[in-house]
Order: C-alpha cells, then sequence, then structure tokens
C-alpha cells in the first residue's frame, strides 16, 4: 500500500461531464434525457435505443416516458433497441421462421 504514485487517475477531472446537460428535447419538459431517437430519412425509419456518452446533436433526445409515447410519422417504421438488449435471442428466432 506504499507504491500509490504508480496509480493514474482514470478520469481526467478537467474533462467536462458528458452527460452533465442533456435534458429531454420536448419543451417544458425537465426530465434528463435517457432514450435516443435516430431519424433516417433515406429509409423512413426511427431507431430508439437507450442513451450513450457520445454526443450527436443530429440525434432527438428524450426522456422514457415522452420516447415511450413517441410515434413515427406516418410511413415510417420504427425499431425499439432498448428492449432488444434483452430478447435479441428469441427476435433472431422469430426472424429466422417468419
Ligand atoms: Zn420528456
Amino acid at each position: 500500500m506504499s507504491d500509490t504514485a504508480e496509480t493514474k487517475p482514470i478520469f481526467d477531472a478537467s474533462l467536462p461531464e458528458p452527460m452533465a446537460d442533456r435534458r429531454c428535447s420536448r419543451p417544458l419538459c425537465e426530465s434528463d434525457a435517457e432514450v435516443i431517437l435516430a431519424f433516417g430519412y433515406e429509409t423512413r425509419h426511427v431507431m430508439l435505443r437507450w442513451i450513450d456518452d457520445e454526443y450527436d446533436p443530429n440525434l432527438l433526445e428524450l426522456c422514457a416516458r415522452h420516447a415511450d409515447r413517441f410515434n413515427p410519422p406516418q410511413g415510417w417504421s420504427s425499431d425499439d433497441h432498448r428492449r432488444q438488449v434483452v430478447d435479441l435471442r428469441s427476435l433472431h428466432a422469430e426472424s429466422v421462421s417468419g
């Protein structure tokens, strides 16, 4: 317990917190953003996934409540990747048989 000098800090304290200022994009909603909505305009497809550290201004970030209420525009399809993390195996089996 004497050679702590070799221990380097994992995080650089001078870097800003990436999650610090990420709120739900809905007006008047002050909840933290939890879900990312990625719009594929060419394929007309919306993908929902859990938020991650990488901030992309092109993505819509919503709280879980508003993400659950979200309906894709008419003619668009949507995929909720939040649940597929758990059900990956069964979803794969379905897509093979169907
Ligand atoms: Zn919200």
